[in-house]
């Protein structure tokens, strides 16, 4: 997974650039309103690399007194799990003793790092910066992330360490699955009650930006690599039950996968973290099934299931045609169900629709409720095809595509769920000029 971290003091404007390296995806995410969500992590592309930027400080909170401390951490957890780091420091107020030190940190460490002069709002500020060289960290780049000047020559040298696009597509035949979800909603447990002890590990390749483990499960018809990410534990001065601590893990792995198990715990139902998570996978691309385990601590009736159920979609609209399965890992209730939906999902995800099939289908359903016409002028859509991808993407060929509106698109996106079959996989409708 390439991940981007930006440490540093507080104030320095480590959001504002978070925001800024952000920002064309963020859009996106904010038309699914409703829930308040806080964005410390978030995915960006620059020249057609992805990546996903951690903002460290939206990690940081409590009282004054274990603020340096709590700094420390995010520090040293940046330096064991992002692939690249970005420090940044504060050219009006110039190098501070806590910059200092997070620099001493920093030094210790073989992966890229970029020291970023923050505030550099006008060019009489450039040499102002040239402190900061005092780091012995290299070069810095002079940036404001208020207008956004210089942050173009900082991604092209950040992303420089990520792979071409191509490269990144792995050959692995075997669909990928991971299950993810808050500390202690039953992950281990899962994880143990579909293994049990006999792990087959088939990659492991620790201390590299990808070290991920894939364990593989042939069992009972279904065949597919775990990837997990527990198990690669290091010795280290990280305190593991950091939030942000998960929240990389949890990327590192969601990005090595197909389908993404969210485990949630029964008692505590869907939460912000969960949410999150759950959008990361939808903008990945990625297979999702949802898993409410304990089900056996509830108190519970007949109705208890679709409530929860309910309350679950409501939370995660637009995407709901998401399988929801309610376990107790503890008493083997429908685990295996986990792994057939997750192996359904999949199948779903790398589905490809005949092309006559699916022009025998849509057309009609299109014919039926054609888009409405714009300024007397009526849009024909004359042909529909499945476009080469890692997940479905259907194009539709028509006069007019600039006046196709969302709403219309959600309508024919509807449909092929209708007809074909995505449960639990994040799909795209395109309109585009015939
Ligand atoms: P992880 O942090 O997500 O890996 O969570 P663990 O697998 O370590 O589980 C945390 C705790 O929840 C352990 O004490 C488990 O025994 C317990 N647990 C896991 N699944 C269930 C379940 O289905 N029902 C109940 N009652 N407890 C469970």
């Amino acid at each position: 997974a390439n991940i981007v971290a930006i440490v540093g003091r507080p104030n320095v404007g480590k959001s504002t650039l978070f925001n800024r390296l952000t920002e064309s995806r963020k859009a996106i995410v904010d038309d699914f309103s409703g829930v308040t969500r806080d964005r410390h992590y978030e995915m960006a592309e620059w020249i057609g690399k992805k990546f996903t930027v951690i903002d460290t400080g939206g990690f940081v909170h409590g009282s004054d007194d274990i603020f340096e401390e709590a700094i420390r951490d995010q520090v040293h957890i940046a330096i064991e799990e992002a692939s690249v780091i970005i420090f940044m420091v504060d050219v009006k107020t110039g190098t501070t003793d806590l910059d200092d030190e997070i620099a001493d940190l920093l030094r210790r460490t073989s992966k890229p790092v970029y020291v970023v002069a923050n505030k550099v709002d006008h060019a009489k500020l450039h040499h102002d910066s040239s402190e900061f060289y005092a780091f012995g960290l290299g070069e810095i780049f002079n940036v404001s992330s208020a207008t956004g000047s210089g942050t173009g020559e900082l991604l092209d040298a950040v992303v420089s360490h990520f792979p071409e696009p191509e490269e990144e597509e792995e050959e692995d035949y075997l669909p990928k699955v991971t299950i993810v979800g808050r500390p202690n909603v039953g992950k281990s447990s899962l994880t143990n009650a579909l293994l049990g002890t006999d792990r087959n590990i088939v990659t492991d390749i620790a201390g590299t930006t990808r070290d991920t483990i894939k364990i593989h499960y042939n069992q009972f018809g279904h065949e597919f690599l775990l990837v997990d990410t527990a198990g690669l534990r290091r010795k280290s001065k990280v305190n593991e039950d950091i939030e942000f601590y998960s929240v990389m893990r949890t990327i590192r792995a969601l990005e090595d996968s197909d389908v993404v198990v969210l485990m949630l715990d029964a008692n505590d139902g869907i939460e912000a973290q969960d949410i999150n998570i759950f959008h990361l996978a939808e903008k990945n691309k990625k297979g999702i099934v949802i898993v409410v385990n304990k089900w056996d601590t509830i108190e519970k009736d007949n109705k208890t299931m679709k409530e929860f159920e309910a309350r679950i979609k409501e939370k995660i609209a637009p995407f709901t045609d998401v399988p929801i399965i309610f376990t107790s890992v503890t008493e083997k209730q429908r685990i295996f169900k986990v792994v057939e939906t997750a192996m359904e999902v999949h199948r779903n995800k790398t589905k490809k629709i005949p092309t006559s099939k699916l022009n025998e289908v849509m057309l009609g359903v299109i014919e039926n409720y054609p888009p409405p016409a714009i300024k007397g002028k009526y849009i024909k859509v004359k042909y529909a095809t499945q476009l080469p991808g890692k997940a479905p993407m259907f194009a539709f060929f028509c006069n007019l595509p600039q006046y196709i509106k969302d709403p219309y698109k959600r309508y024919v996106e509807n449909k092929l769920r209708d007809n074909f079959d995505f449960t639990g996989v994040p799909i795209q409708v395109y309109f585009r000029q015939k």
